[in-house]
């Protein structure tokens, strides 16, 4: 079990307002306060279910090749988030592998007055969960405004959001953690006697 150097943080924030970024946080902390919360297989479905995806049934049999994939996404979504962050292009590959196991159907529920238009998968599994979380990433590619995509201002942090205020203008992945290091800092500084 990895050892947790921030006080407060034994799971990964959920922070991010956007289901991708959070992905991304699940690594947090710059140097030696660095940590990866997805040490397990058991610690990403722990998150998943955090996050509101239900991973279905999980054999333990499969733990170490499920952890390895949702590394593997997780690292392909930094790539990509980042390349189009700085205005590159990427490659969907490795993306639109773990998009395939979202496959589903159109159907026609109609068990009120008003039929509705839904699209059925198959039963929850973790594969799928992991489908949606690429869905995530792929959909924030394609349709997220990424003049609101940011990492946290503070420089010992880098944890990302998405920028979902009305005046545009947050710059950190909480008040309570680093908002309130930076104001300390600043206090400091002004009340620091001249030299
Ligand atoms: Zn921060």
């Amino acid at each position: 079990m990895g050892h947790v150097s921030q006080p407060g943080l034994d799971a990964a924030p959920l922070i991010a307002d956007h289901l991708a970024l959070d992905m991304l946080n699940t690594e947090a902390g710059t140097g030696d306060a660095q940590q990866d919360f997805w040490r397990s297989g058991n610690a990403v479905l722990a998150w998943l279910e955090r996050s509101g995806i239900d991973p279905g049934e999980h054999p333990e049999t499969v733990m170490d090749d499920f952890l390895r994939d949702a590394r593997a996404l997780r690292a392909a979504a930094r790539d990509l988030i980042s390349r189009r962050m700085q205005g590159e292009r990427g490659d969907p590959a490795l993306l639109n592998r773990y998009l395939a196991a979202m496959v589903s159907t159109p159907a026609l529920v109609w068990d009120a007055a008003q039929p509705q238009l839904v699209r059925q998968g198959r039963e929850p599994s973790p594969a799928r969960a992991l489908g949606t979380l690429a869905e995530a990433v792929a959909a924030l590619l394609a349709d997220g405004d990424f003049a609101l995509v940011r990492q946290c201002e503070h420089p010992e942090c880098v944890l990302w959001f998405y920028d979902r205020t009305k005046s545009h203008r947050r710059r950190w992945c909480s008040m309570a953690l680093c908002g309130n290091r930076h104001k300390a800092a600043q206090f400091r500084a002004r009340n620091r006697p001249a030299a």
